[in-house]
């Protein structure tokens, strides 16, 4: 058993109650008690105690779409590439000459990264080739997470990038099935279809047979994205809707060019969104103008939020996610009142569980759920002072304040301390990784100033 007291602690449960001086007593993987610090009694002699005065405890942030394989060459993509070129000229050689070892040093850079911002779960983007691989890497970092592999069928096979339909939907039905039950139930698969227009009526529907079959869900991971049609999903949400694909196990990314009539029907089948800010401002997607999620959230849809790539946003740090979110619209609508922190601080918690399908297992700090939470120093400047704590989480702070974490019980950060792997080991492996993918993807990138060995 292990007893975080006296902190201040944010439970995120139906009533959203705040502790000024909580605690939360953790009995294996499972969350047992979460009350105040006065109530919360344990049975025994904890194992550890963790004096919590002067900490925040939060539940882990859920990450609802990110490519972990873009790691390796986080920030390749200079700014005078048009974006429509993205794909085509840049992404593609590079997921063509990924190894594995490279996506697993990447898939742990990636875990690295979001454990150290409080962020416990996430969802991989399906843009994944050696998923054995990769789940090992992840299985290792003590992450939450649900896989996919790369998932397309457009024409021109070579067995690798491009299969045949049915090729690319046994290999989905075979991953999803071998990952079940991983790590105790804390890694699994989905069929997750990469969108951009690649992928064909039948593999759409057979992802959701497959999502059906497995008592997954499934997603269209690039959808309703970008005014370029090169890079956006060209097929009606009406289509989805009359092909039967769209429902609570929906997943859907992007999303901004949406209009009145897909809110509506997005908010009748229960399908999840995915907003994706960070990568929506960086790669132009016209946030401001069109971005629709405060009145998805206003339907009653489940918005959550995604980290996208390290060439989509560059970061993981679900803080400055929030930040942007909380932000961007109140501009755009010239009303302070769009997107209060606590319906930010939902998105990044309780809606991204349930966009997963673990709103029972995750996303709150509650009696039986899984003990999946961060606690954050608050004796930093932006904590203080700490006159409502979700004002400063969400307006002020950052994740270099997290120091302590916990996933399925285990404390995979022990006040600042990654215990699960050698941290020095994957920042030097992949300084080297990086620069030997990008040579053999026949790329260059160069700074624009001159840097001076
Ligand atoms: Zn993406």
């Amino acid at each position: 058993m292990i007893l975080i007291e006296h902190a201040v602690v944010i439970t995120m449960d139906a009533e959203r109650r705040i502790y000024r001086d909580g605690s939360v007593l953790v009995d294996g993987r499972d969350i047992l008690q979460v009350g105040r610090a006065d109530d919360v009694r344990p049975p025994g002699p904890p194992d550890r105690v963790i004096d919590g005065r002067n900490r925040l405890v939060l539940p882990g942030f859920v990450n609802t779409h990110v490519h972990l394989s873009e790691h390796v060459n986080r920030g390749v993509l200079a700014d005078e590439i048009p974006v429509d070129r993205y794909m085509a000229d840049w992404l593609l050689p590079l997921y063509s000459a990924i190894t594995p070892e490279e996506e697993a040093y990447s898939a742990r850079l990636a875990c690295l990264e979001m454990i150290r911002t409080g962020t416990t779960t996430f969802c991989e983007a399906g843009t994944l080739f050696d998923v054995a691989a990769v789940a090992d890497a992840v299985e290792e970092t003590g992450m939450r997470a649900v896989l996919g592999r790369w998932t397309w069928d457009p024409a021109g096979h070579d067995g690798r990038m491009n299969m045949a339909t049915d090729d690319v939907l046994r290999v989905n039905d075979e991953l999803i099935a071998s990952l079940k039950g991983r790590a105790g139930g804390r890694i699994g698969a989905w069929p997750l279809l990469i969108g951009f227009g690649t992928c064909s009526e039948a593999l759409i529907r057979g992802a959701h047979a497959l999502a059906e079959k497995h008592g997954t869900g499934w997603g269209m991971m690039h959808f309703a994205s970008h005014p370029s049609r090169k890079t956006a999903d060209t097929i009606p949400l009406d289509t989805f809707d009359e092909w039967g694909v769209l429902g609570p196990r929906t997943k859907l990314t992007h999303m901004v060019y949406v209009g009145g009539d897909d809110i509506v029907r997005l908010a009748r089948r229960r399908v999840k969104v995915v907003h994706c800010p960070t990568a929506g401002l960086k790669h132009t997607k016209g946030l401001f103008e069109r971005g629709k999620f405060p009145e998805m959230l206003r339907h009653g849809i489940s918005v959550s939020l995604g980290g996208d790539s390290g060439n989509g946003s560059n970061h993981f740090d679900m803080l400055r996610l929030m930040h942007l979110v909380a932000l961007i619209y109140k501009d755009a609508r010239l009303d302070t009142r769009i997107m209060p922190p606590e319906t930010v601080l939902e998105m990044a918690t309780i809606h991204g569980a349930a966009a997963l399908g673990l709103e029972d297992t995750i996303g709150s700090l509650e009696p039986g759920k899984r003990a999946d939470l961060v606690t954050y120093d608050l004796d930093v400047p932006e904590w203080r002072p700490l006159l409502d704590p979700v004002n400063n989480l969400v307006y002020a702070a950052t994740g270099a304040s997290v120091r302590t974490v916990l996933i399925d019980g285990r404390v995979v950060l022990d006040d600042g301390r990654i215990t699960t792997l050698d941290e020095t080991d994957v920042y030097r492996r992949i300084e080297t990784l990086s620069r030997q993918q990008i040579a053999r993807a026949h790329l260059h990138m160069a700074p624009r100033w001159p840097v001076v060995s």
